[in-house]
């Protein structure tokens, strides 16, 4: 079977009536480029970059940062890279940073919070950033948004990078898009008003869930109320798709729900713009893609959001999915 879903690696992620949808993958590192493209990605939906930061005893140099952004924009050839800005805190730490001991640290001093006290951390980064996007098909994206307001202030910071740079000539991509994590449930609530100020959203499930849920995404004690096809996921979802388009703008989704073969028609059904997963998994959200139309898609996603239980919605996807592959 896996043999033959290889065959539809150069093959687009189209509906039978004509839809396409965006494939993508997330990686870690530069070297998981090449797994990407041997998977079909059309693009790099999330570019994590932790690991730059992880594993060693000082600041990653705006060069050393320029040369990793740089080598995954040129390999991409012109296809998306989605590049997020540092999403450190929570579990991980940075030995030569100073992060207080937090009672909570996933609802603490994290990501955009910690970017934007650290300012030249974050200017670091975000000119590193632009610079290479003059290689490539870079995307900015901010992680842990939960206003418009961190919005602006990154922004800001930003502008003055960009203001920076064109005052010493330095070449960027002037038309560099900017977008937002969309997984703390207030940013899913506001939407609306976080699209008129960005480019596209890309919905973090992982996150969306343990905050919408309160549910710790790494505790196995309740991994039972850790439901993706929760309602309040559903609507969630469907809520920041609808407010996207509504600004003319795209959602993508690059948390774990985006590979989950049970939950694709309910997304390709909302609406959903773009799944970023392990490369591995595009093949198999593609064949699936392949097997519905969108107006059945539809149908279904109307459906079960009609539905009650994570439970029922499960089920209903599982006899969907057998149905049409
Ligand atoms: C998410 O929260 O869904 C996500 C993609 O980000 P991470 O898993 O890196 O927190
Ligand atoms: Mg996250």
């Amino acid at each position: 079977k896996v043999e033959k879903l290889k065959e539809f690696k150069d093959l687009p992620a189209m509906t039978t009536d004509g839809e396409k949808s965006m494939l993508a993958a997330n990686i870690g590192t530069p070297n998981d480029v090449e797994g990407a493209l041997k998977n079909g990605a059309e693009g790099i939906g999330l570019f994590r970059t932790e690991f730059l930061y992880m594993n060693r005893n000082n600041f990653p140099t705006e060069e050393e940062q320029f040369e990793a952004y740089k080598y995954v924009a040129e390999k991409m050839n012109g296809k998306p890279v989605t590049i997020r800005t540092l999403d450190i805190g929570g579990d991980k730490k940075l030995p030569y940073l100073n992060m207080p001991d937090e009672m909570n640290p996933f609802l603490g001093y994290r990501a955009i919070r910690l970017c934007l006290d650290e300012k030249e951390m974050f200017k670091t980064q975000l000119r590193a950033l632009l610079r290479a996007s003059a290689y490539g098909n870079i995307l900015i994206m901010y992680p842990m948004i939960s206003s418009v307001v961190e919005v602006r202030k990154a922004n800001a910071i930003l502008n003055e990078v960009k203001e920076e740079l064109d005052a010493k000539d330095i070449k960027y991509d002037k038309n560099i898009k900017v977008g937002v994590m969309i997984e703390i449930p207030s940013a899913a609530v506001t939407a609306d008003i976080i699209a008129k100020e960005v480019d596209f959203f890309s919905i973090g499930t992982n996150d969306l869930c343990q905050y919408t849920l309160a549910v710790d995404r790494m505790n196995e004690k309740i991994k039972d109320y850790y439901k993706p096809f929760n309602l309040a996921i559903l609507r969630l979802i469907k809520n920041v798709i609808d407010a996207s388009h509504k600004e003319g703008i795209f959602t993508a989704m690059c948390g774990e729900m985006a590979g989950d073969p049970l939950t694709t028609v309910i997304l390709l059904g909302l609406g959903l713009d773009e799944f970023s997963m392990s490369a591995s998994s595009i093949p198999t959200i593609k064949n699936i893609i392949r097997n519905v139309s969108k107006k059945k898609a539809q149908e279904f996603a109307k459906m079960v959001m009609e539905m009650s239980t994570p439970d029922e919605i499960e089920e209903a996807s599982r006899k969907f999915l057998n149905e049409i592959t």
